[in-house]
């Protein structure tokens, strides 16, 4: 079958290409992200295969629709860009791959609890400069330390295990109790008790209208001071210019972040030769006390093959008209 793959890169292509050997498929690889202007090029495909930042608002997804397209295949977990409801009604069946490797998003939310907490970053610049003072070095040891997990789904049940070998005391927010996290001790709590009670915050709960802007001004002033925040979720779950004040206050001591709420416009291009329009963006590079990874949790090799097979299995499922185990409908997502 025909698919438009959107938002290509040369890695997209390398892992796609490799797990449709058959060539089952006809990959028509489109560097261009799917958005309203972009949206045209998926004339005479049946399938469009997308990405985190590609755009399925109802505007592209009628056009989607008018031209033909039958299935949006997300080569990812999350799918807080696609208007479900919308894909519904136009007949548009939606599918993810829901776990590809959850150690890989969980293993890089520990290095840069890691990274921050022993300075790693600065470090290493310093020491290539011939500087090995250890002034403004100083860490913390994770053992004991009370660590916030808020979503306890596949990626935050790993994090809770990672974090249980350090030695951590584990609170835990989601709607229903992980059995696995719940044997190694971790306690869940309300949200509220959370923020109040962590001296680390990892998100990992899915960016839905329930969960937009969770860490916000109110919540964030329950929260220690001293505090370390780490979203490598969606950007959506906070409200970044209440967690500037934060920085700013000190209330936050330590931010990492893979994922920024206004990413589709910088992330996975390289911007070195041009000037950062995005002021709350270039606000946050200016702290001494913040990572940003541009959205490379999942990026390991074993991720990177899963997730390329289950696409290619996904597209093959719809042309073979067979129940895709992997759709999304707004039944699975509205409780
Ligand atoms: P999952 O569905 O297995 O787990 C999500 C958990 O969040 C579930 O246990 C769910 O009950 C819980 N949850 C839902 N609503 C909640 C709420 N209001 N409050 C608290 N908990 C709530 O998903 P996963 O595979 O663990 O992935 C988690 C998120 O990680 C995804 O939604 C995705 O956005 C993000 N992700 C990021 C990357 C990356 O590269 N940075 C890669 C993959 C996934």
């Amino acid at each position: 079958m025909k698919v438009a793959v959107f938002s290509t890169k040369a890695y997209d292509k390398q892992f796609l290409t490799d797990a449709n050997k058959s060539n089952r498929h006809e990959l028509v690889f489109l560097e261009e992200r799917l958005t309203d202007k972009t949206a045209p090029l998926s004339t005479g495909f049946r399938i469009v295969c997308v990405f985190v930042n590609d755009q399925l608002n109802e505007s592209v997804l009628k056009v989607l629709a008018a031209n033909g397209v039958g299935l949006i295949a997300l080569r990812c977990a999350g799918f807080n860009n696609v208007d479900l409801r919308v894909a519904e009604k136009l007949g548009l069946v939606v599918v993810h791959v829901p776990a590809y490797s959850p150690y890989a998003v969980a293993e890089h939310t520990v290095g840069l609890i890691m990274a921050l907490n022993r300075k790693i970053h600065k470090a290493y610049d310093r020491v290539r400069e011939g500087n090995l003072s250890l002034e403004g070095l100083l860490g913390f040891e994770l053992h004991d330390k009370t660590v916030g997990i808020i979503g306890t789904g596949k990626i935050g049940k790993v994090v809770s295990k990672i974090l249980f070998g350090y030695g951590c005391k584990l609170l835990a927010n989601d709607l229903e109790p992980n059995p696995s996290c719940l044997a190694i001790g971790v306690k869940y709590v309300s949200l509220d008790e959370l923020f109040i009670g962590s001296d680390i915050i990892t998100l990992h709960c899915p960016l839905i209208p329930e969960t937009y802007h969770m860490i916000n001004a109110e919540a964030i002033s329950q929260m220690k001071t001293g505090l370390m925040l780490i979203n490598t979720s969606r950007g959506g779950l906070i409200d970044t210019s209440a967690v500037i004040d934060g920085l700013k206050s000190g209330k936050i001591r330590y931010l990492g972040l893979d994922v920024y709420e206004e990413e589709p416009d910088l992330f996975f291009e390289n911007l070195s030769d041009t000037v950062i329009q995005d002021d709350v963006f270039a606000r946050l590079l200016t702290f001494p006390n913040v990572i940003i990874t541009g959205h490379q949790a999942f990026f390991t090799n074993s991720a990177m093959v899963n997730i390329a097979k289950i696409t290619v299995s996904n597209f093959t499922d719809f042309q073979e008209g067979k129940l895709c185990t992997n759709q999304i409908t707004t039944k699975l997502v509205v409780r």
